[in-house]
C-alpha cells in the first residue's frame, strides 16, 4: 500500500511574494510565472542540500491573485521539516533561514528579469515613467 511507504513528517508553509511595484512585469510577461515557481522551489531545495545534504519534500502552488483579487503572483510551498539523505535515511531539521532565503529570492527575481532580453525595454519604460 502507498500509505505504508509514505514518510510521516511535519511541514512548514513558506510563501514567496513579489514586491507590489514589480508585479506589473509578471502581468505583462506571464511566461515568467513558471520560472518564478521553479526558482522558488530551487532556492529551498538548494539550501537543504547545501546545509544538511538532504532532499526536502516540497509541494508548490502558484497563486496569481491576492485576497482582493488583484494581480499578486506568489508561490505557496509546503516544505518538510527535514529531508532524505542519499542512503534513504530521514533527518529532521526545523530551522529555515527566512531572511537569507528572502535575499536569494530577491536576487533570483531580478535575474529572471535580466535573463529575458525583452524585459529590458519593459523595465526601462517603467523606470522612465
Ligand atoms: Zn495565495
Amino acid at each position: 500500500m502507498i500509505a505504508e511507504e509514505v514518510v510521516h513528517v511535519n511541514h512548514r508553509h513558506v510563501i514567496f511574494t513579489i514586491d507590489e511595484g514589480l508585479r506589473i512585469i509578471f502581468q505583462m510577461h506571464r511566461e515568467l510565472l513558471k520560472d518564478l515557481m521553479d526558482e522558488s522551489v530551487k532556492i529551498v531545495q538548494d539550501w537543504f542540500k547545501k546545509k544538511h545534504k538532504v532532499t526536502p519534500g516540497i509541494i508548490a502552488g502558484l497563486h496569481t491573485s491576492g485576497a482582493r483579487m488583484n494581480f499578486n503572483p506568489h508561490v505557496h510551498m509546503l516544505v518538510t521539516r527535514g529531508g532524505m539523505k542519499k542512503q534513504g535515511e530521514w533527518k529532521i531539521y526545523d530551522y529555515i533561514p527566512f531572511p537569507m532565503l528572502r535575499k536569494q529570492w530577491q536576487t533570483v527575481v531580478l535575474k529572471l528579469f535580466i535573463k529575458r532580453d525583452r524585459m529590458a525595454s519593459t523595465i526601462l519604460s517603467l523606470l522612465m515613467n
